[in-house]
């Protein structure tokens, strides 16, 4: 099943996709962007630069800091013309090869996101509530594997950081991707670091590995709680986390369920309302942190 990490063998592995460097418009040397996830925890990180002219189209090299328990993503955010409302694009691309060619003058926003996603790369439209990504615009990229549904640094220096909506509108219109939390750390005065984060299943901390995780969507989003197990039981679907306050699941349109409670670490919801569609799991903890998985297309549960 696409995007369903829980029955997967391997470890899940913690890491942030979206940060940037002095290679662009970030405050810290790539280095220090890097060590700095270290030292907080993960176990990968990507730093992904603004790929733009004014900053010399960076693919920032990030190799060299890799070490024995932790390792990164190449990549790159994005960006060119061809938002409805006049707007850039923004774009992360992690997996991205370290010689992607420079963007022409001409290249618009879906176009150099389907020539990254050609070469290999995991796509993702990023926090479209801070820049007004609408459903419209998402359907003229061809190919994209996620929508960032949390970005810290919007969620704290203009409270669009939040992603959802675009993400289950076009669930509902049957578009499927996945998606993630991520900070896009710039470590300047706004918090933006340590706050949104993807915990990726695979079997080792490779780098093509993880990249391969990431394209199946074999990973959940979070910003505090960890969800440990996800179960389809029958005509019933299991969730099993870390203490929460409330389980909810949401789906096609207004389609929704909830358990609230003290120190949940396990809710149940029945499958029949979300039996034709999709449903996605949101854990929200007693600090309102929350945790969520991917969009769970249940016409491939036999897929397995
Ligand atoms: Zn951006
Ligand atoms: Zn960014």
């Amino acid at each position: 099943m696409l995007n369903f990490p829980f029955d997967q063998p391997g470890t899940f592995f913690r890491g942030n996709l979206h940060a940037h460097s002095t290679n662009s418009d970030g405050s810290l040397p790539p280095a220090e962007v890097v060590a700095a996830y270290q030292a907080q925890g993960y176990d990968f990180c990507a730093v992904t630069d603004h790929y733009m002219e004014r900053f010399g189209f960076p693919v920032t090299d990030t190799r060299p800091f890799r070490t024995g328990n932790f390792t990164t993503l190449l990549g790159a955010e994005l960006h060119g013309q061809g938002l409805g409302n006049g707007g850039l694009w923004h774009i992360v691309a992690v997996g991205l090869p370290v010689d992607f060619a420079p963007q022409t003058p001409d290249e618009n926003g879906p176009e150099i996101a389907a020539r990254a996603h050609a070469a290999g790369a995991f796509v993702a439209i990023a926090h479209p509530a801070w820049n007004g990504v609408t459903q419209a615009d998402a359907n003229t990229i061809a190919d994209y594997d996620a929508i960032e549904i949390h970005n810290e640094g919007h969620t704290n220096d203009s409270d669009r950081g939040n992603g959802w909506m675009l993400a289950d509108m076009l669930a509902t219109s049957g578009s499927r991707f996945s998606t993630i939390a991520s900070d896009d750390a710039h470590f300047k005065e706004r918090p933006d670091r340590f706050g949104g984060w993807i915990n990726v299943k695979a079997e080792s901390l490779d780098p093509a590995a993880l990249l391969a995780a990431l394209k199946q969507g074999r990973y959940y989003a979070s910003t505090g709680p960890s969800i440990h197990n996800v179960a389809f039981r029958g005509e019933q679907l299991v969730v099993e986390c870390s203490e929460a306050s409330a389980v909810m699941l949401g789906g096609r349109g207004s389609t929704c369920r909830y358990v609230r409670g003290d120190g949940l670490t396990r809710a149940e919801f029945p499958l029949g309302p979300f039996a034709d569609a999709f449903c996605r799991v949101t854990v929200i903890d007693e600090r309102g942190k929350k945790a969520w998985t991917n969009p769970l297309w249940l016409d491939e549960l036999s897929v397995g």
